[in-house]
């Protein structure tokens, strides 16, 4: 047998894809690398009650959260 440093507990709200949390990782999680300003963050939570995937996370950080409603 051998451990699976990263398992798949998590499934992703956004997208569907299964990721691993480590929220309860001894290190920090790697979602905390991912720097999303204020708005997008309060967003996020409103939307998603749980975490989402890296992928999401980068997207989201780099584009700004999907409000569903064209703001421009
Ligand atoms: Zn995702």
């Amino acid at each position: 047998m051998s451990p699976d440093p990263s398992p798949v507990d998590k499934r992703c709200p956004r997208c569907g894809q299964g990721f691993h949390c480590g929220i309860t990782d001894a290190g920090p999680c790697p979602c905390t690398h991912v720097r999303l300003d204020g708005p997008t963050l309060a967003a996020l939570r409103q939307r998603h009650a749980d975490c989402l995937c890296l992928r999401c996370l980068g997207e989201l950080a780099q584009q700004g959260i999907d409000t569903g409603s064209a703001l421009h």
